[in-house]
């Protein structure tokens, strides 16, 4: 998608530490922390939200990738955190997992 932040990234196009991808997903570090450690865990294919997924395996890939982030990162105790539509909070309009760790 060419007007979006994470797909961006994704491209080298903005440049961004990506610190961890597998064939479906990759990860940063949220710009804006709200944890000591705060993640995002993102589908390489843009899907807006939760709402737009047609394949839910999809899912149990991303939250395998959340359990290699985490033992690359040494996280064990987290919080993880999806945001769907704006009036629940959600600013970039491709799904996203937070993961969040202090
Ligand atoms: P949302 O509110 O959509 O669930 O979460 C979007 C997250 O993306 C926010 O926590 C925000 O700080 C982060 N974010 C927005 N733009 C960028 C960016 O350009 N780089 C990185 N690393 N994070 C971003
Ligand atoms: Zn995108």
């Amino acid at each position: 998608m060419t007007n979006c932040i994470f797909c961006k990234i994704l491209s080298g196009e903005i440049p961004s530490k990506i610190i961890y991808q597998d064939d479906y997903c990759f990860a940063i570090n949220d710009i804006n922390p709200k944890a000591k450690k705060h993640i995002l865990v993102i589908p390489k294919e843009h899907i807006e939200s939760l709402n737009e997924i047609n394949d839910f395996s999809l899912m149990s890939k991303m939250f395998e990738a959340i359990k290699n982030i985490n033992k690359q990162e040494n996280i064990n105790h987290f919080k993880t955190q999806i945001n769907t539509g704006s009036q629940a909070g959600q600013e970039v309009m491709h799904l996203h997992i937070h993961i969040l760790a202090n």
